[in-house]
């Protein structure tokens, strides 16, 4: 879980999928900033619930 350094919230996990690139990053519900874009492989899709709890950096 990462926490907002502004707002000190926890952001949720966004995924956004397109025909060149999955990708995922965390955004802050109150002002909707963004970390970094991770890339996703296919392969992590099936793992990533596992690992969700360990931030999976
Ligand atoms: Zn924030």
């Amino acid at each position: 879980m990462t926490i907002c350094r502004t707002c000190n919230v926890p952001m949720t996990e966004v995924r956004r999928f397109t025909s060149e690139r999955n990708e995922k990053f965390q955004r802050c519900p109150k002002c909707y900033g963004e970390t970094k874009h991770l890339k996703i492989f296919e392969r992590e899709l099936y793992i990533d619930n596992y690992l969700h709890n360990k931030g999976a950096k």
